[in-house]
């Protein structure tokens, strides 16, 4: 591993500033995903910038909402009783992610920034533009089974691996950062990118913005929602396809509804025509079905993920039933 230069500011001015000094600087939280992309020579900061001593881990709630520290950890999150209790989504997702051990050093800002787990980007003899703009893609036309159906570029075909941010998706968080230019919150459908041209940008963040926190509204799904994670084995897995399911019902009616997947796009997926369909109607299975179908439109499959166009709809309307019951 390179050499680096490592930094423990106090507070997050301090921690700004020291990472704003060098351009090639990190922040540094639990280090589950930074430190394996050091190891194995993907990602090579100068600077680490450890911003565990800032007091950003409090999770407290408000009239309207609730308010995550950004360096709260996983576990802490999916087990506080808030969380349990009005966003027991948010909750499941967690618990889906990773391992028990991880989840108690991950923390929820490095957990949104976590990137790809793509062979070919964290191979550094396999062409990669996502790791090294400009020198192709290697999956585009090599093993592709994990990867994305919707959103994709000629320049990548990545899946985001959160399972968290997907639920954040469903529940319409708010990301509050801080920078070099002061504050500002950025909706969680719009933190994450698609590849387009820039593969190698996953989020929409600023080069020296720090995420500080992220909100919740109060929410209108705890009595029914759903986080459905398919994947090859049943703990320490990334999805194939997940599916966070939030509704609203009045008696059997669909008043509200919250949809989004994970492992199907370079950023957690809304399925905002699907919520449409659902609204207003009855939960039945036809209302589900109709749902899922309409939110694999735009969907394209590659050499080894098209089971994808097939899994992703069915794990759609299990997820469904699963809220209702
Ligand atoms: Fe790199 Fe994206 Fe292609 Fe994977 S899919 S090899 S991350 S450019």
């Amino acid at each position: 591993m390179k050499m680096f230069q490592y930094v423990r500011p106090s507070d997050a001015a301090a921690a700004i500033l020291a990472h704003a000094k060098d351009q090639r600087a990190s922040f540094i939280a639990g280090g589950t995903n930074l430190l394996d992309l050091m190891k194995r020579g993907v990602a090579s900061p100068d600077r680490l910038v450890d911003v565990n001593a800032l007091s950003l881990r409090e999770i407290s709630q408000d009239k309207n909402h609730l308010r995550i520290g950004a360096l709260a950890t996983n576990s802490t999150v999916a087990d506080h009783q808030l969380v349990v209790k009005n966003y027991p989504l948010l909750s499941q997702a967690l618990n889906a992610g990773a391992s028990a051990q991880l989840r108690n050093m991950a923390t929820v800002g490095g957990n949104l920034m976590q990137r790809t787990r793509c062979p070919y980007f964290y191979d550094t003899a396999m062409p990669c533009n996502k790791r090294e703009p400009g020198t192709g893609c290697g999956a585009l036309e090599g093993f592709n089974r994990m990867h994305a159906i919707f959103g994709t570029s000629d320049k990548c075909i990545a899946v985001n691996p959160g399972d968290m941010s997907v639920a954040l998706v469903a529940l319409g968080a708010a990301v509050h950062v801080k920078g070099p230019g002061g504050e500002r919150q950025i909706p969680i459908e719009e933190f994450h990118r698609l590849p387009g041209d820039a593969p190698q940008k996953d989020t929409t963040l600023g080069r020296d913005e720090l995420i500080t926190s992220v909100s919740l509204s109060s929410s209108f799904f705890s009595e029914h929602s759903h986080y459905l994670k398919i994947r090859d084995r049943s703990s320490y897995a990334f999805a194939l396809v997940s599916v966070a399911a939030a509704l609203q019902l009045d008696g059997k009616r669909i008043v509200k509804a919250r949809l989004a997947m994970g492992g199907v796009a370079h950023k957690p997926w809304r399925l905002a025509g699907a919520e449409k369909i659902l609204e207003g109607k009855l939960a039945t299975e036809e209302t589900f079905a109709a749902a899922a179908a309409a939110a694999m439109s735009g969907a394209k499959a590659f050499k080894h993920n098209a089971f994808k166009l097939k899994l992703a709809p069915l794990s759609i309307i299990e997820a469904l039933k699963k809220a209702v019951a």
